[in-house]
Protein backbone atom coordinates (compact mmCIF):
# COMPACT_ATOMS: atom_id res chain seq x y z
CA UNK A 1 0.00 0.00 0.00
CA UNK A 2 1.39 3.38 -0.53
CA UNK A 3 0.45 4.70 3.12
CA UNK A 4 0.07 2.77 6.36
CA UNK A 5 -3.55 3.14 7.53
CA UNK A 6 -1.86 2.52 10.89
CA UNK A 7 -5.33 0.91 12.68
CA UNK A 8 -7.52 -2.15 13.26
CA UNK A 9 -10.37 0.08 11.42
CA UNK A 10 -11.71 -0.88 7.99
CA UNK A 11 -14.38 1.49 6.90
CA UNK A 12 -12.35 4.76 6.23
CA UNK A 13 -15.35 6.74 4.72
CA UNK A 14 -17.96 9.25 5.91
CA UNK A 15 -20.92 8.12 8.11
CA UNK A 16 -23.79 7.66 6.47
CA UNK A 17 -27.11 9.34 7.85
CA UNK A 18 -29.19 5.79 7.40
CA UNK A 19 -32.38 6.27 5.74
CA UNK A 20 -34.74 4.67 8.37
CA UNK A 21 -37.87 5.61 6.51
CA UNK A 22 -37.02 2.89 3.98
CA UNK A 23 -34.44 0.87 5.19
CA UNK A 24 -34.86 0.75 8.73
CA UNK A 25 -34.66 -2.98 8.73
CA UNK A 26 -30.95 -2.77 6.82
CA UNK A 27 -29.30 -0.95 9.27
CA UNK A 28 -31.32 -3.21 11.98
CA UNK A 29 -29.81 -6.12 10.54
CA UNK A 30 -26.31 -4.46 9.98
CA UNK A 31 -26.23 -4.04 13.88
CA UNK A 32 -26.44 -8.12 13.90
CA UNK A 33 -24.17 -8.55 11.18
CA UNK A 34 -26.75 -9.73 9.13
CA UNK A 35 -27.60 -8.78 5.66
CA UNK A 36 -31.28 -7.72 5.00
CA UNK A 37 -32.65 -7.51 1.39
CA UNK A 38 -36.15 -6.26 0.71
CA UNK A 39 -38.00 -8.97 -1.56
CA UNK A 40 -40.90 -7.95 -3.57
CA UNK A 41 -44.05 -10.13 -2.09
CA UNK A 42 -45.88 -9.96 -5.17
CA UNK A 43 -43.15 -11.24 -8.40
CA UNK A 44 -41.02 -12.65 -5.20
CA UNK A 45 -37.51 -11.10 -6.51
CA UNK A 46 -34.78 -9.22 -4.13
CA UNK A 47 -34.00 -6.21 -5.23
CA UNK A 48 -31.67 -3.43 -3.78
CA UNK A 49 -31.44 -0.36 -2.77
CA UNK A 50 -34.34 -0.61 -0.32
CA UNK A 51 -37.64 1.67 -1.63
CA UNK A 52 -41.11 1.30 -1.23
CA UNK A 53 -42.62 -0.07 -4.51
CA UNK A 54 -41.01 -3.17 -6.43
CA UNK A 55 -38.53 -1.63 -9.22
CA UNK A 56 -38.80 -4.57 -11.53
CA UNK A 57 -40.43 -4.29 -14.65
CA UNK A 58 -43.73 -4.79 -14.87
CA UNK A 59 -44.25 -5.05 -10.98
CA UNK A 60 -44.19 -1.70 -9.55
CA UNK A 61 -45.83 -3.72 -6.45
CA UNK A 62 -46.14 -2.06 -2.94
CA UNK A 63 -46.13 -5.01 -1.07
CA UNK A 64 -42.69 -5.29 0.17
CA UNK A 65 -40.98 -7.76 2.68
CA UNK A 66 -37.47 -7.95 4.23
CA UNK A 67 -35.48 -11.43 4.09
CA UNK A 68 -31.99 -12.42 5.43
CA UNK A 69 -29.60 -12.67 2.79
CA UNK A 70 -26.95 -15.09 2.77
CA UNK A 71 -24.14 -12.74 2.96
CA UNK A 72 -22.39 -14.48 -0.26
CA UNK A 73 -21.87 -13.27 -3.52
CA UNK A 74 -18.92 -12.48 -6.21
CA UNK A 75 -17.52 -9.61 -7.90
CA UNK A 76 -19.76 -9.07 -10.81
CA UNK A 77 -16.85 -5.95 -11.69
CA UNK A 78 -14.25 -3.87 -9.62
CA UNK A 79 -12.22 -0.56 -9.56
CA UNK A 80 -9.40 1.03 -8.10
CA UNK A 81 -10.27 4.24 -6.38
CA UNK A 82 -7.48 6.68 -6.52
CA UNK A 83 -8.94 9.76 -6.20
CA UNK A 84 -11.48 10.63 -3.56
CA UNK A 85 -13.34 13.84 -2.26
CA UNK A 86 -15.05 14.31 1.47
CA UNK A 87 -14.73 11.47 3.84
CA UNK A 88 -13.27 9.05 1.47
CA UNK A 89 -9.95 11.09 1.00
CA UNK A 90 -8.32 9.34 3.39
CA UNK A 91 -9.02 5.62 2.29
CA UNK A 92 -7.20 6.03 -1.34
CA UNK A 93 -6.34 3.51 -2.91
CA UNK A 94 -9.40 1.82 -1.79
CA UNK A 95 -11.17 -1.17 -4.10
CA UNK A 96 -14.82 -0.63 -5.03
CA UNK A 97 -16.64 -3.08 -6.84
CA UNK A 98 -20.42 -4.46 -8.06
CA UNK A 99 -21.01 -7.66 -5.88
CA UNK A 100 -24.18 -10.23 -6.81
CA UNK A 101 -25.27 -11.48 -3.94
CA UNK A 102 -26.93 -15.10 -3.75
CA UNK A 103 -29.96 -13.69 -4.57
CA UNK A 104 -29.57 -11.93 -7.71
CA UNK A 105 -29.35 -8.90 -6.31
CA UNK A 106 -26.19 -6.58 -7.60
CA UNK A 107 -24.43 -4.31 -4.74
CA UNK A 108 -22.19 -1.24 -4.95
CA UNK A 109 -19.82 -1.68 -2.06
CA UNK A 110 -15.85 -1.74 -0.71
CA UNK A 111 -13.35 -4.67 -0.87
CA UNK A 112 -11.80 -4.00 2.45
CA UNK A 113 -9.42 -7.45 2.05
CA UNK A 114 -8.16 -6.65 -2.12
CA UNK A 115 -5.29 -5.16 -2.27
CA UNK A 116 -5.06 -2.15 -4.76
CA UNK A 117 -1.87 -2.25 -5.57
CA UNK A 118 -2.39 -5.21 -7.31
CA UNK A 119 -5.26 -5.23 -9.12
CA UNK A 120 -4.41 -8.79 -11.09
CA UNK A 121 -4.82 -10.36 -8.22
CA UNK A 122 -8.50 -9.37 -7.79
CA UNK A 123 -10.34 -12.10 -9.78
CA UNK A 124 -13.97 -11.06 -11.49
CA UNK A 125 -16.58 -13.83 -10.01
CA UNK A 126 -14.46 -14.77 -7.04
CA UNK A 127 -16.47 -15.37 -4.19
CA UNK A 128 -17.19 -12.80 -1.61
CA UNK A 129 -18.72 -12.45 2.13
CA UNK A 130 -20.10 -9.30 3.77
CA UNK A 131 -19.01 -7.75 6.97
CA UNK A 132 -19.64 -5.00 8.96
CA UNK A 133 -18.24 -2.80 11.07
CA UNK A 134 -19.38 -0.28 14.44
CA UNK A 135 -18.76 3.16 13.01
CA UNK A 136 -20.93 4.74 15.70
CA UNK A 137 -23.21 3.41 18.44
CA UNK A 138 -26.12 2.57 15.54
CA UNK A 139 -24.48 2.86 12.54
CA UNK A 140 -22.46 -0.99 11.42
CA UNK A 141 -21.36 -0.13 7.97
CA UNK A 142 -21.32 -2.98 5.44
CA UNK A 143 -18.64 -4.16 3.55
CA UNK A 144 -17.26 -7.44 1.53
CA UNK A 145 -14.18 -9.62 1.70
CA UNK A 146 -12.53 -12.24 -0.89
CA UNK A 147 -12.85 -15.70 0.60
ZN1 LIG B 1 -42.18 -7.22 -7.76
Amino acid sequence: MSKEKNTDKVYFGPTPDPDLLNAKEFWDGAKNNILMLPKCNSCKKFFFYPRIICPKKGCHSRDIIWKQASGKGTIYTFAIQHIATDGWKEAVPFVTAFIDTEEDVRMLSVIANANPEDPTSIKIGANVVIKFEKVEDEIFMPYWEIV
